[in-house]
């Protein structure tokens, strides 16, 4: 079956073979409103009871690739009707300026989310993005396990699994904190949010939210990829999916070197010593695949700024 318009939905109902499924974005922007809707994609699944959502039904796709340049918005209702319970949803965004808090009225309007600016969007934006299609999954009884979340050349892409039951909590998805005075930030969940001052300073946090704040990729499915990469020898890969594996389960932010060494006055400590220090002291710590020159970490800007000074005065 075939829509044609706005959004191109491809699929093949001869066959049950994963086949990739590709919801392309339009060659040129449509010259009215009313033409706009003309050509918009026409929807061709009617809800969670009909049979083709079941288990191997052979009508929905397995795999689908949603390729969009700007906003995925519009395709994630769409996308989520068209995919098998247990099939994968791969999505990628350039929407950038909205979801990095730049455009923060457009993130509104786009995911239902408030967007601001701080020196950790990049994560930001992929974060907003799952908690959109996973709070939209949620409202048709799904729900989706992040794959993999990655950040490249300006542009977010995130691997989902389509689930049968809702996995959004009041734990996993609510907002982000930081705090412009200091620069540390915290997680706020919903019952919190009157209470969102910093720790340090009693300063209101700037608040980023709703979005994802559970893990940001499935260790298990990283591994049996990290292994085929070895196989294949793609040495850069097998390095980037052991950054991934290794961030996965860390609070939903980072620190920048940058920042470390501006707030504390002190020139920009080595990321591989920042870390070492951290974990010699207990914390946990680790690089990330978003920033080469951050860290992530459970401790807070002021610890991070306190073992940098101690290893000013080491080297
Ligand atoms: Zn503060």
């Amino acid at each position: 079956m075939r829509s044609a318009g706005r959004g191109v939905l491809e699929t093949n109902e001869s066959t049950a073979s994963a086949e990739l499924k590709t919801i392309k974005n339009p060659p040129s922007t449509p010259a009215s409103a009313k033409d706009a809707r003309e050509r918009a994609p026409i929807c061709l699944f009617v809800g969670q009871n009909s049979p083709h959502r079941q288990v191997g039904s052979p009508l929905l796709t397995f795999k689908i690739d949603v390729d969009c340049f700007g906003k995925a918005a519009p395709y994630l209702s769409t996308m989520i009707w068209a995919t098998k319970i247990g099939g994968l949803m791969y999505l990628t965004c350039t929407d950038g300026r909205s979801l990095t808090g730049r455009l923060p009225e457009n993130s509104l309007k786009a995911y239902g989310s408030y967007a601001r600016s701080h020196p950790a969007i990049q994560e930001q934006a992929l974060r907003l993005l799952i908690g959109s299609v996973q709070q939209q999954a949620s409202s048709k009884g799904l729900g989706i396990e992040p794959i993999f979340s990655l950040w490249f050349n300006a542009t977010y892409r995130v691997m989902l699994r389509l689930v049968a039951s809702s996995q959004l909590t009041s734990q996993n998805y609510g907002f982000l904190g930081f705090c412009h005075r200091c620069g540390n930030y915290k997680t706020v969940s919903w019952r919190k949010l009157s209470q969102a001052v910093c720790e340090f300073d009693n300063q209101p946090l700037t608040l980023t939210g709703a979005m994802w704040l559970g893990q940001l990729h499935d260790v298990a499915y990283l591994h049996k990829m990290e292994q085929i990469a070895q196989q294949w020898q793609w040495d850069k890969v097998v390095g980037l999916l052991s950054v991934m594996i290794g961030e996965a389960d860390f609070p939903p932010y980072f620190y920048t070197l940058r920042e470390i060494g501006s707030r504390g006055k002190l020139p920009i400590p080595k990321r591989s010593h920042l870390i070492e220090a951290l974990q010699n002291a207990g914390y946990r710590a680790t690089i990330t695949h978003i920033n080469p020159e951050a860290i992530k970490t459970d401790a807070d800007i002021h610890t991070c700024i306190k073992f940098a000074k101690t290893l000013n005065i080491e080297h």
